[in-house]
């Protein structure tokens, strides 16, 4: 379940958008991921390895449920729009200020062509902005997931059509900072 209710991120993201990502698209990918693994050698793996270790079909969708999780997990109501202490302290010394990361993870969601997710990673101390196509996964490059942007056109398209600048100024609203904090720590 989510960790809010679904028009509890509106305006910036409306119910209408959660109700179709989480409720129709989410719900796809893991009923095509449980016919996809069924009678496999990755029945019984957990998600996060069926995602490092599966390709084609069954990867598109297990990465896409993992992305999904990883995405909503860390989205609430507006509230609190700036980093907790340690991920101030990681993002400061990797990107400058919050401000330059913010204009860095933005034009990244601006300029990947086509579909997919912009993810922050984490090696070492060592943070990266980590474009991504489709339903790539940062796991299966050993690299370890802080945050996540959708950046399909059905992440905004009932609320802002093709305007993804204004649904990634609404993203920044909404962010978990104490959800990134956790995965952090
Ligand atoms: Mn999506």
């Amino acid at each position: 379940p989510l960790p809010y209710a679904e028009n509890e991120l509106a305006p910036y993201i409306s119910e209408k958008t959660i109700q179709y990502h989480y409720g129709k698209h989410l719900a796809a990918y893991i009923d095509n991921t449980n016919k996809l693994k069924a009678g496999t050698q990755f029945d019984e793996l957990p998600l996060h390895e069926i995602v490092r270790q599966s390709s084609g079909g069954l990867f598109n969708n297990a990465a896409q449920v993992f992305n999904h999780y990883f995405y909503f997990e860390a989205l609430h109501k507006a509230g609190n729009e700036n980093p907790l202490p340690k991920m101030q302290e990681l993002i400061d010394h990797n990107f400058g200020s919050f401000a330059d990361f913010k204009e860095k993870f933005t034009q990244a969601g601006m300029t990947l062509f086509g579909s997919g997710w912009v993810w922050l990673v984490k090696e070492q101390e060592k943070l990266e902005i980590w474009p991504a196509q489709n339903a790539e996964n940062p796991l299966k490059h050993d690299k370890y997931p802080l945050l996540t942007m959708d950046v399909w056109e059905h992440a905004y398209y009932l609320d802002t059509q093709n305007a993804r600048a204004k649904y990634i100024e609404n993203f920044w609203k909404i962010v978990d900072w104490e959800a990134v904090e956790k995965r952090v720590k």
